[in-house]
């Protein structure tokens, strides 16, 4: 029997928790909810769901000790859930290992995106992908060709092995320090700079109106995110 994918919910606030269970129900996954970080952690581990959503605000354990102790030990996809002014929180906890984040308030559509796009790219990891395509936009790494509206996009090195890593981790979003630690290498400072540059300068070769991006998107004070791709 093929199950629908259980998902556990670490919340300690008993309304979201009930409003997230009951979004859950609607799209038929299976989900089993946690108030607290032990109770979280000891379901984590007996129930091995298939992906994880965190409220970094439990009374017990701090979320980012949950996020160590999970990924310490499984590969579980972790969704979490912070509060909209701690945009330094969204940062610690994707640099953890957390796998993307959602802010309170969030509607149902933007829960279930996330819950969709991180399930399948976790499937996808153990495939490779080598196509890329997002409207006009096609990255393929195996005859190494970006291409826009049909034609070549011609790109320096560093741009070409940006938009790779950002079209591997498709729709998901990837730190400042995760993408230059990755291009640049660790011993690279953490400076932004040199990336926001690159970043602008790709979205003037892909992006029909780099103010309003279409491919490529900035999540501010957090990473880049790139758009999901089409084909799969
Ligand atoms: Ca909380």
């Amino acid at each position: 029997m093929n199950l629908n994918p259980q998902i556990l919910i670490i919340e300690d606030e008993k309304n979201i928790a009930m409003y997230i269970a009951s979004i859950l129900r609607g799209a038929s996954y299976r989900s089993e909810f946690a108030t607290s970080g032990i109770c979280g952690l000891n379901l984590a581990a007996s129930l091995c769901p298939d992906l994880i959503l965190l409220d970094l605000g439990l009374p017990d354990i701090y979320g980012f000790e949950i996020i160590e102790k999970i990924k310490s030990s499984s590969d579980i996809p972790i969704i979490v859930i912070s509060a909209r002014t701690k945009e330094s929180d969204k940062v610690k906890a994707l640099d953890m290992g957390a796998d993307d984040y959602i802010t309170k308030p969030f509607g149902s559509g933007e829960l279930l995106a996330r819950i969709r796009a991180c399930l399948r790219h976790h499937q996808k990891t153990t495939r490779s992908c080598t196509v890329y395509k997002h409207l006009n936009f096609t990255i393929d790494t195996d005859k190494r060709l970006v291409l826009l509206n049909e034609e070549p996009v011609h790109l320096t090195q560093i741009e070409y092995k940006l938009l790779c890593l950002l079209s591997e981790n498709a729709g998901k979003v990837m730190t400042y320090s995760s993408i230059i630690e990755k291009i640049w290498g660790p011993f690279m400072d953490d400076n932004n700079q040199i990336l926001r540059v690159n970043m602008a300068n790709i979205r003037r070769k892909i992006e029909e109106n780099p103010a309003q991006p279409v491919h490529v998107f900035t999540e501010i004070g957090v990473g880049y995110r790139m758009a999901e791709n089409d084909a799969g």
